[in-house]
């Protein structure tokens, strides 16, 4: 398959980043398939970057050509259109001598931006340090999860983070062609809800974390139980989680899981995409399935909350490629 194929790429404008990258472009990549909803088609270009000189070629190709440009982590918070992404996607090479490294300073953890966070919480328990064992149950990268301000179990990114290094890829670059560099103490992150004010075009390379002494046996069993608690409370299968934030001030009784289960529409099935049985915050795709039918269900279930409760919900899962945004609640402020 061919970039040409993502309708609404200028062919033009193709052929200059694709100059411009030379043999970082892949062209076509199914990005939609690297998603954990493994549904969805593929973007115009994919460059998986392993160091700074290439982002600054892909800085380059995303000013000089004029594509979108989407830092993709590990893809557990995004729904790509059946249609595909008509843009640059940009992946950091999770190698350790790549964006990959965790290393280690007392109390302090710096991480590469394409660590998985399960992994990151699991080597910061062995190394004895709590406060990040929560995160072993979100399945996205460092960079990710910095960006989304990711957490649960009663934490999140703005708890642990107290920097992070972003290459600004719309900036311009330098006259080497040298991407613009920074690092962001976490006061200046805007951290919220799942939200910080990191810049669409903002690839978080680097997390720096703050954690406690603790006990390596308390931390492990703590991370197994979280595990378990996870297995028993949400389903498996190809979906990104809450698709829903929790609506601000309405308390646990009101979170978005409650609300779509008294809505009526817990098990509620859309072509290829159905509201899980056992969370009714989670959409399932069928292995094959659309994302467009996904798509569909998010509204209807939207819809149906809205004139059964008349609270309006916002997404949390980011949506890709798609024609138009859905209806959004207000900002939200709490988590499940
Ligand atoms: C089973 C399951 C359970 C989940 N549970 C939770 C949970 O408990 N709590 C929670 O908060 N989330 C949860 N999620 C959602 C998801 O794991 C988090 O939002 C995670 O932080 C997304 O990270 P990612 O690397 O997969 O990002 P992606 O899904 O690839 O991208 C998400 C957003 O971050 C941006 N982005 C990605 N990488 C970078 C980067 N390096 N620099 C800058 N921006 C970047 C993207 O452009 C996009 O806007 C869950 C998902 C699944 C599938």
């Amino acid at each position: 398959m061919t970039g040409t194929e993502v309708e609404g790429v200028d062919p033009g404008a193709l052929e200059v980043a694709r100059s411009i990258l030379g043999p970082l472009a892949v062209t076509g990549a199914p990005l939609g398939a690297l998603t954990t909803y493994r549904v969805g088609g593929p973007a115009a270009v994919l460059a998986v970057v392993s160091g700074i000189k290439d982002l600054g070629t892909v800085a380059r190709a995303h000013q000089a050509s004029g594509l979108d440009v989407l830092p993709v982590g590990r893809g557990s918070n995004l729904l790509v259109a059946d249609r595909g992404y008509a843009g640059i996607a940009v992946m950091l090479d999770p190698a350790p001598n790549a964006f990959g490294s965790v290393t280690f300073d007392g109390t302090q953890v710096r991480a590469g931006g394409a660590t998985p966070l399960p992994t990151l919480a699991r080597r910061s328990a062995d190394a004895s340090l709590t406060g990040f064992e929560w995160a072993v149950g979100v399945p996205g990268s460092a960079g990710g999860a910095a960006r989304m301000n990711a957490g649960g179990h009663g934490s999140d990114m703005a708890h642990c983070v107290t920097a992070v290094t972003v290459a600004r890829l719309a900036a311009r670059t330098g006259r080497a062609g040298d991407v613009k560099t920074e690092r962001v103490v976490v006061a200046d992150l805007g951290y919220g809800y799942r939200r910080s004010e990191l810049g669409a075009t903002d690839m978080v390379l680097a997390v720096e974390l703050s954690l406690r002494h603790g006990d390596r046996v308390a931390s492990t069993e703590a991370i197994r139980a979280i595990v378990r608690w996870r297995r028993e409370h949400q389903p498996g299968g190809q979906n990104a989680g809450s698709v829903f934030t929790n609506p601000p001030g309405l308390g646990p009784e009101s979170s978005a899981g409650r609300l779509v289960e008294a809505a009526g529409m817990k098990g509620v099935r859309r072509g290829t995409a159905e509201v899980s049985e056992k969370h009714a915050n989670f959409i399932q795709a069928d292995p094959g399935g659309s994302a467009d039918d996904v798509d569909h269900l998010i509204r209807d279930v939207r819809d149906a909350v809205q004139e059964h409760s008349g609270v309006c919900l916002t997404t949390e899962i980011r949506r890709i490629g798609f024609a138009r945004e859905p209806r959004q609640g207000s900002q939200p402020q709490q988590e499940a």
